[in-house]
């Protein structure tokens, strides 16, 4: 199986290695360095089949190539899945991700690595023990921290041009926005937006952090199963992917889909059905780039606070610039922001 999927590949390679204290496979997969070194965070997660984490981390990358091209970002795309046969107690999981730190460091810096699902900054610092190619340690291990602000800090600057895209002015003034899930992202995007007068309304499953969150910044608190029938001008999903499908998308009563989460569409067709509906969607990989272009920039490419900064501000204009490019091919958002990914990668 592990045959089949890596011959037929687009990536560059894969790096395995079974580790047997923790009797988990480490994939590390690296889609592509034509822009530069592959970056791209480490998942850890309990799969029905190695085989499945394998194929996830070389989906991931090639995701990973595309979100750094079409930002901009000098770097590759990467990915890295650490399969586990289910929960390690923490001695465990300290030992593992010791061990996939040398083999990150076997890659010679090809391959640099950040949190992802189930990885935390702390992991990096444990990661950091044993390789300079990672991301997003501490402030205390001297990395760049959580990239949950800065990628809130991404998705405020798309929303704004988004908004300006649909009515023709990006003041958010009395624009309702509804966002989905204010966890470490959602929360602070909310805050951001309740400072530029928009009407925010929240919506998490745990209800006591969106009551709290509503309190503090006068926004309104929504039950988090009416979401997707919400009127508003923006619906912002923060919390999960897939709320955007053949089912959900008839009925969304918003004009604008533009949040943090990842892989918002169920599949590909979902990009059309949008368009369809009259729905302006902010591509994923696009918008939710904050956090990696202040981890990539502040860490590799020695940006200042200002630097990224304009950088955050430029997601609302490569989305501007994608949203012209969709109406001029009259193709959906979703594949403007691919093809000009693809230009960027091919003029590499
Ligand atoms: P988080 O875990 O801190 O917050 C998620 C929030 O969503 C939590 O408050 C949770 O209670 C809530 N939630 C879960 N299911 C829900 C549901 N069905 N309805 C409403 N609320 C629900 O996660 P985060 O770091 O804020 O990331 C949010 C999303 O953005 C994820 O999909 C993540 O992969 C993506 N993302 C995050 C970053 C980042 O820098 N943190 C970067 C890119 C993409």
């Amino acid at each position: 199986m592990f045959e089949e999927l890596i011959r037929s590949w687009d990536g560059e390679f894969v790096a395995t290695h079974f580790d047997t204290e923790s009797g988990t496979w480490m994939f590390v997969c690296v889609h592509s360095t034509t822009r530069g070194p592959a970056g791209g965070g480490t998942r850890m997660r309990t799969y029905e089949t190695p085989a499945d984490g394998l194929e996830d981390a070389m989906r991931l990358a090639g995701a990973m190539t595309l979100k750094m091209a079409a930002v901009d970002i000098p770097c590759g795309g990467g990915k890295a899945v650490l399969a586990t046969p289910g929960p390690l107690d923490d001695a465990t999981r300290r030992g593992l991700l010791l061990r996939y730190g040398e083999l990150v460091d076997s890659l010679g810096g090809t391959y640099r690595t950040g949190p992802d699902v189930n990885t935390t900054i702390e992991d990096m610092d444990v990661i950091g023990e044993r390789t300079p190619y990672v991301f997003c340690r501490s402030t205390a291990q001297g990395g760049s921290g959580d990239p949950g602000p800065y990628t809130a800090r991404g998705v405020f600057h798309g929303i704004r041009a988004s908004v300006g895209h649909v009515f023709g002015s990006d003041d958010l003034a009395g624009r309702s926005v509804l966002v989905q899930g204010v966890g470490d992202v959602g929360a602070r995007l909310a805050e951001q937006l309740a400072e530029a007068g928009a009407r925010v309304f929240v919506a998490d499953v745990d209800d006591e952090r969106a009551r709290d969150l509503a309190g503090r910044i006068g926004g309104e608190v929504i039950d988090p199963g009416t979401v997707t029938t919400y009127e508003c001008d923006v619906y912002a999903p923060c919390a999960l992917g897939g709320t955007l499908n053949a089912e959900s998308i008839p009925r969304l009563r918003c004009r604008i889909v533009a949040g943090c989460a990842n892989n918002q569409l169920n599949e590909p067709d979902d990009a059309a059905r949008l368009r369809d509906a009259g729905i302006l969607y902010a591509p994923d990989f696009v918008i939710n780039s904050g956090g990696v272009l202040h981890a990539w920039g502040k860490e590799m490419l020695g940006w200042s606070p200002e630097v990224v900064e304009e950088r955050h501000a430029g997601i609302g204009d490569a989305l501007t610039a994608i949203y012209e490019r969709a109406e001029a091919d009259g193709i959906t958002t979703a594949e403007a922001a691919e093809r000009i990914a693809r230009l960027r990668l091919e003029s590499a």
